[in-house]
């Protein structure tokens, strides 16, 4: 029998995913999720849902399949909400909080997840492409958490709830670590999650709230599709991944459910790299 070699490039849908029921760590914890009508941010209202709390499903286009992911909570035994906002506008942002709180008395976990890319080459790079990404994806970031951060301070900590006041988890990259050549509007807004997100853990810390970041490698989504939907593709995308499968949502969904518990009460300011190893530069794997 010939050995399996470890290192050989894997082929799509080949490695093991993992099979493991959602433990309930957050009953009585209403979340709110932005993006949350596709890809991760979907991945983690069901992840959260299934954890216990009932969700808020933010979108801004595409409304049906917003309505969908809500069935899905409710299939699940929580409740469910979709309430539409641009995260780059403020009174979208400062509308949908108040809806939310209205609807489920407060908010216990905000999820900042939406994003998108408008790709270019640096020096063709538009100020349309350059601030539509600053502004879903780091202004977008300011707003919500500002709206969570408000509510949080407001109700405080319920001790029979969680021993936190609120949960504020940011959607960043790994490309607020790693350069990344023709998506410099998309790197800068992600360094600036960073700083965003360790500025104000550091500044909510003592009204205890946490913030934290999860820092996705490649997941499957819409967002990265030229990346993985050809098998030519996806060979190239693995030489970048050590742990040879590109991610699933799901495995951003169970980050997203610990960080959101009590599980993970002394954590805060961190980010959290879910990327098969993209982040320990595998170009040296074999060689330097
Ligand atoms: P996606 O395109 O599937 O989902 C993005 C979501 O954001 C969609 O629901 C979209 O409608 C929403 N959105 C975009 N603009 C919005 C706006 N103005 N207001 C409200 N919602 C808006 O992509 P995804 O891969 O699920 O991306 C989710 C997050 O994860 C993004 O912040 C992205 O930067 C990050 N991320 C993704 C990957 C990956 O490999 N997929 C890697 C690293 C980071």
């Amino acid at each position: 029998m010939t050995e399996k070699n470890p290192a050989a490039p894997a082929e799509p849908g080949l490695q093991p995913l993992p099979n493991i029921p959602y433990p309930t760590l957050l009953r009585g914890q209403p979340a709110l999720v932005t993006g949350a009508n596709s890809g991760i941010g979907k991945a983690v209202a069901l992840g959260l849902a299934a954890a216990g709390a009932d969700v808020v499903v933010n979108y801004v286009t595409n409304p049906q399949t917003a309505d969908e992911v809500a069935h899905q909570i409710e299939a699940l035994g929580r409740r469910a909400i979709a309430i539409r906002a641009d995260v780059s506008r403020e009174e979208d942002v400062v509308a949908m909080f108040s809806q939310a709180v209205k609807h489920f008395g407060t908010l216990h976990v905000v999820c900042s997840n939406a994003g998108l890319q408008r790709d270019s080459p640096f020096d063709q790079m538009t100020i349309e492409q350059w601030n539509t990404v600053i502004g879903v994806n780091l202004t977008g970031q300011f707003l919500c958490t500002r709206e969570a951060a408000r509510e949080f301070k407001r109700r405080g900590v319920v001790e029979t709830v969680s021993v936190a006041a609120g949960k504020i988890i940011c959607m960043s990259s790994v490309h607020q670590e790693i350069p990344w050549a023709g998506h410099a509007n998309y790197a800068a807004s992600k360094g600036g999650v960073m700083l965003l997100m360790k500025t104000i853990a550091q500044e909510l810390a003592p009204y205890r709230i946490r913030a934290n970041s999860i820092a996705p490698g490649a997941i499957r989504t819409p967002i990265n599709t030229a990346a993985w939907s050809t098998p030519e593709a996806y060979k190239e995308l693995m030489t970048l991944v050590p742990y040879k499968r590109i991610g699933q949502p799901d495995d951003i969904a169970r980050a997203a459910v610990w960080l959101a518990s009590d599980a993970a009460d002394y954590v805060t300011g961190a980010t959290l790299f879910v990327d098969g190893g993209m982040t320990l530069f595998p170009g040296f794997t074999t060689g330097g």
